[in-house]
């Protein structure tokens, strides 16, 4: 197939898009539909079975015999119940049948999925709801429905509606400070491209890893003679095998209207990365959850493994996902653009200073939105930016926040003077070769990035955090403007006030220096290193206001996240313990004995034969000793967990994090050690040299 030509016409080929509502839909019933997707609201009866009917034929038309409701639950990546469309007649035959209720409303079991607490106390079963402002889509032979997904009673058990809750947020608020500036807009929305990085591995390898099987990660694994030092992965020339995966992974995404644009070899040898084009945060999140499956089924594909797991191999960089994120009226004003004119510029400063208050203000909800157990790996290590939450903003914009905030005239390079709302800010390059990628968050021009995700996440949570974050402060701003006589000299004050107030958050330095550690500290800004540390905060007071003000949690679905989050991180932890175990008592002591008992042999026949040299002896005895070691430090770690506590999911998790984490890193040492003594052919799994430079 020539792709070239095609694209146009596989570009969102199995998804019921715009083009096809038009095609299919009868004139009036598109425009509701329409209407309903545009403004939010309930979705009528009649117009639902309209759509349904169009929806199932122009899916059987691609195929599709069975139809599922998608949702996002809370912990793990997305959820779906496969339902055909047969329905029987009365002549004894079937035909093929979806009404308005089942496109609107479906009815898993929630008592299978996380709900943190919420089952104990509420109504087990839980419903799904059609979310029409994302496109359903054809895959695999079904017709998928994007939909949310609540408990009986109410409470929110997946990532979708507190997603669009906060959009509407944000939407709410931003609109207010709009109005201030004389315009009159009725939808704001926030926009997002996600980086999404992997590793590709050889499938012979990954089966015969239980802990690449269990656990996403190498549990073991000593040091590679190369590892990423001569940087010579990074924008290299892909292989040929990996290029006809990434072909096709684009041909998949672009078939379900994902818009797949940039693909490189990343920084570690095996890494790699994929950037879709931007679009409004709920699409986006769908689409990132449906690339991360597409990826690993083309992998399986072309015999590759996908893995998304944040630190698949220590020693050489984990996988991250960038969080391009902006804000932009329904007639496309980039709310983040510095603009040309005065107006557009006190605008732009506005937004731009309601998000370093957000930033500075919920650090902690930052942190949290990202964490887990498999991120705790890369945050701080040299690779991602550290634990501590703080912004970049780049020279010329802090040259004009430092203007502004002692009150001189700000003067450009070329001499132009600024003075706030009378006079045009310098241009803010758009520099994408030479800025600060250290930052945990950084301006880009027109756009922050944030880059403390896991390759893993689920992009709506750091969504659900910024977006509800942001919001509070235009909220706050508005309010305070509203009121106020002379606009412009209030705007001016607020700005100043709240630069002020804020910039400690602000660090344009190295983010991964071990200085920065101190001097945040100074600062007063938060330094939480583990999930551990990190998860505790989400229910403090501050933040369970600012969400039940917004409406996008209660405090009960905030405490019962909490608890599934947690309890997600100390199961993690669980299993790659439990695996560790299974692997150095099935595999590795094995190995080891067998390699010693051949060294023995060989040193008594030698002595037998009356040969004098001791090298065997040595490395018996070296081996001999690791082994020891091995085996009280594997036995130590069953002991710990067999004596984790029953208790809260807090002191469990602190639990894992203190006592299991410290005895499964004991463990690996003498592994690995032994790793590089013990013969290849003795050793029971393929090991980095084998598995990374090789795809
Ligand atoms: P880099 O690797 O240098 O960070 P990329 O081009 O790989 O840059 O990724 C930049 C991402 O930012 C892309 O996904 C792009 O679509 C996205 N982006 C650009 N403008 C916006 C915007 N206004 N809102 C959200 N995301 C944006
Ligand atoms: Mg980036």
């Amino acid at each position: 197939m020539n792709t070239a030509k095609n694209v146009p016409e596989l570009f969102g080929s199995m998804v019921f898009n715009e083009t096809v509502m038009k095609e299919r839909l009868p004139k009036d019933v598109y425009r509701k539909l329409k209407k309903t997707m545009r403004e939010g609201t309930a979705i009528d009866a009649d117009v639902a079975a309209v759509v349904a009917t169009a929806m199932k034929d122009w899916a059987v038309s691609k195929g599709a015999t069975h139809y599922t409701h998608w949702f996002q639950p809370m912990t793990g990546v997305t959820a779906e119940k496969h339902d055909s469309f047969i329905s029987p007649t009365d002549d004894g035959s079937v035909m093929m049948e979806f009404s308005g209720k089942e496109l609107i409303k479906g009815e898993p079991d929630a008592s299978s999925f996380p709900s943190g607490g919420l089952r104990a106390t509420f109504e087990a079963r839980g419903y799904t709801a059609w979310d029409p402002t994302s496109y359903a889509f054809v895959k695999d032979g079904s017709l998928y429905i994007p939909t949310a997904f609540c408990s009986y009673t109410g409470e929110i058990l997946d990532k979708k509606t507190p997603l669009l809750r906060s959009m509407e947020a944000i939407s709410t608020q931003a609109c207010r400070v709009l109005k201030l500036f004389g315009k009159n807009v009725r939808r704001v929305a926030t926009t997002v491209g996600p980086e999404q990085e992997y590793f590709l591995i050889d499938k012979k390898d990954y089966a015969q890893r239980k802990d690449l099987i269990f656990t996403g990660r190498t549990l073991f694994g000593a040091k590679p003679p190369k590892g990423q030092e001569m940087e010579d992965h990074y924008f290299g020339s892909i292989r040929p095998r990996v290029a006809a995966f990434m072909q096709e992974l684009d041909e998949e995404l672009w078939k379900l209207g994902i818009f797949a644009k940039t693909k490189h070899n990343e920084v570690a040898p095996a890494q790699h990365e994929m950037a879709p084009v931007f679009t409004t945060t709920n699409i986006a999140t769908d689409h990132n959850q449906l690339t991360m499956e597409v990826m690993k089924r083309v992998a399986q594909k072309h015999g590759f493994i996908c893995l998304l797991h944040e630190k698949p191999f220590d020693g050489v960089n984990g996988s991250g996902k960038h969080n391009n994120w902006s804000i932009s009226t329904d007639d496309g004003e980039n709310l983040l653009e510095p603009g040309k004119t005065p107006s557009e510029n006190a605008q732009f400063l506005l937004f731009l200073t309601a998000v370093i208050k957000a930033v500075d203000e919920y650090q902690d909800l930052l942190r949290i939105s990202v964490a887990s157990a498999g991120n705790d790996h890369r945050l701080g290590a040299n690779e991602a930016p550290p634990a501590i939450v703080s912004m970049f903003i780049g020279d010329e914009l802090q040259a004009i926040l430092d203007a502004i905030e002692s009150g001189e005239d700000y003067t450009d390079m070329a001499k132009t003077k600024m003075d706030l709302g009378v006079s045009v800010l310098p241009d803010i390059p758009k520099d994408t070769t030479d800025r600060n990628r250290t930052s945990p968050f950084a301006f880009t021009g027109n756009k922050f990035e944030f880059r403390m995700l896991g390759s893993a996440i689920n992009i709506a949570c750091p969504n659900i955090m910024i977006n509800t974050a942001v919001a509070e402060e235009l909220r706050l701003f508005a309010d305070e403007l509203e009121k106020a006589d002379d606009f412009k000299s209030a705007l001016v004050a607020l700005i100043k006030r709240e630069i002020k107030a804020h910039k400690r958050i602000i660090f344009n330095g190295n983010g991964y220096d071990d200085a920065w550690v101190a001097e945040a500290e100074a600062r007063g800004l938060h330094n939480l290193k583990s999930t551990a540390d990190a998860l505790p905060h989400y229910t403090d007071e501050a933040n369970v206001e600012l969400f039940t003000r917004h409406g996008v949690y209660s405090r009960v679905e905030m405490e019962s996240r909490e608890e599934a989050l947690l309890e997600e991180y100390y199961k993690t932890l669980h299993i790659e313990a439990l695996t560790m175990s299974d692997m150095v008592r099935e595999e590795i002591l094995p190995a080891c004995v067998a390699y010693q008992s051949d060294l023995a042999k060989t040193v008594k026949n030698k002595k037998e034969a009356g040969v004098a040299g001791g090298m065997e002896a040595d490395l018996l005895g070296r081996v001999s000793a690791l082994t020891e070691e091995l085996y009280t430090k594997g036995r130590a770690l069953d002991t710990a967990v067999e004596q984790a506590p029953a208790a809260d999911a807090e002191t469990v998790a602190n639990y894992y994090h203190d006592t299991i984490l410290p005895a499964m890193d004991a463990v690996r040492a003498p592994a690995d050690q032994l790793e590089m003594l013990v013969g290849k052919k003795y050793w029971p799994f393929p090991t980095y040299s084998d598995i990374l430079f090789y795809v």
